[in-house]
């Protein structure tokens, strides 16, 4: 089976690892250890901010973010239903209530017009995600965050490397948080990092990750245990150094997939905008024709010929059991897509001949059910 993700690690990684552990230095108790000082810095360098904090995983840099800007009980924050449900679970977790917006169908990421259409008095801020590694409009999104007095959250956790109007994504945020989970661009095991060019949520960010200590036992706020390992950032700081050649062999996938199915009528393949790079985390096309069942039956039969393709994602959040508390959100976009996407894998570990298997059973099996 060609698995849709898979980690990237070499005797480099392995090495960085144990010579931690011969170190003896494990971790820091205000998560400021020597290797989580240097994988954050060579972090913030690469994505062109001013801070970076490494934390133990994406979801509590997204929740970190959350609090850092503010978000109270009662407070409004508008999302994407169209995402990984921790985008969410941030929101909630700091007593602010989720409200859901639909996607434009052509990049699946959260519709700025929507965004405005769901503003109220409560509305404190705007969470975009990143979906696919495809940058969301984050320059029309800041635009109208200006003009309603809203904070920006972008979560990039699926756009290590992408670019965004010739910058890192991330730019146009007051907080940008990312997840180095094992299936991510770059991995730790688990872990994830926030980062930001405002001093003020920097602070806060700085004493959330730690029990809200300025110092030793004299916490001034209400914090977590969110601290990267040294392990973790040791890891991380040699993914960091092989990034630029894993996005170049998912670039190179990606292109070849274009390539092949472009002329393939029935599908609706990813979009890369002019001045943008996607990270290529996952290469997702649309069956344009298909309902939920014909798709399923499509993954179906890729998982059969050895292709582990997967779907980002069936559920949108607001029809999720826990979610559905949050009010009744009608969001055809979101739900249509839902129904018609799947992801083929692209990551560094695919070769060309693997891609061209995959194009060439792809268009196959389409034939064959007639979609
Ligand atoms: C992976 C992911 C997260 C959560 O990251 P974890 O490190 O798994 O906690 C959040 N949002 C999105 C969009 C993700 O893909």
């Amino acid at each position: 089976m060609i698995p849709i993700n898979a980690p990237q690690i070499g005797e480099e990684e392995i090495t960085a690892v144990i010579e931690v552990l011969r170190s003896g230095v494990l971790t820091h108790s205000l998560g400021e250890g020597p290797m989580v000082k240097k994988f954050e810095d060579a972090f913030a360098k690469f994505v062109e901010a001013k801070y970076a904090f490494a934390v133990n995983n994406g979801t509590a840099a997204l929740h970190m973010a959350i609090l850092a800007v503010g978000i109270e009980p009662g407070d409004e924050v508008i999302i994407p239903s169209f995402t990984f449900v921790a985008t969410a679970e941030a929101v909630v977790l700091a007593g602010g209530r989720p409200v859901f917006v639909d996607i434009d169908p052509a990049t699946y990421n959260i519709s700025p017009c929507e965004i405005e259409k769901a503003i109220t008095p409560k509305t404190k801020a705007i969470v975009a995600v990143d979906l696919y590694g495809t940058p969301a409009d984050l320059k029309h999104i800041r635009e109208i965050a200006e003009k309603y007095g809203l904070k920006v959250i972008e979560d990039a956790a699926q756009a290590h490397g992408a670019v965004y109007r010739s910058k890192p994504v991330g730019y146009y945020a007051d907080v940008t948080c990312w997840s180095f989970y094992a299936s991510k661009n770059m991995t730790t095991g688990e872990g994830g990092m926030v980062t930001t060019n405002d001093p003020d949520i920097a602070e806060k960010l700085k004493l959330i990750r730690s029990h809200g200590e300025k110092e030793k036992y004299l916490s001034v706020m209400l914090g977590h245990n969110y601290r990267m390992s040294e392990l973790q950032a040791a890891i991380g700081y040699v993914q960091l150094t092989k990034l630029p050649s894993f996005l170049f062999k998912r670039r190179v996938n990606a292109e070849k997939l274009t390539e092949r199915l472009h002329e393939v009528n029935q599908l609706q393949l990813p979009l890369e905008a002019e001045d943008c790079r996607n990270s290529w985390y996952l290469y997702t096309i649309r069956v344009k024709n298909a309902n939920r069942d014909k798709r399923d039956l499509l993954l179906h039969n890729l998982k059969l010929r050895g292709i582990g393709a997967e779907v980002y994602y069936a559920t949108p959040i607001h029809w999720m059991p826990y979610y559905r508390r949050f009010g009744e959100f009608h969001l055809p976009e979101t739900e249509r897509a839902s129904a018609q996407v799947l992801s083929l894998p692209v990551h560094p570990g695919v070769n060309l001949e693997q891609v061209n298997y995959i194009a060439d059973t792809l268009i196959e099996i389409l034939n064959q059910l007639k979609l």
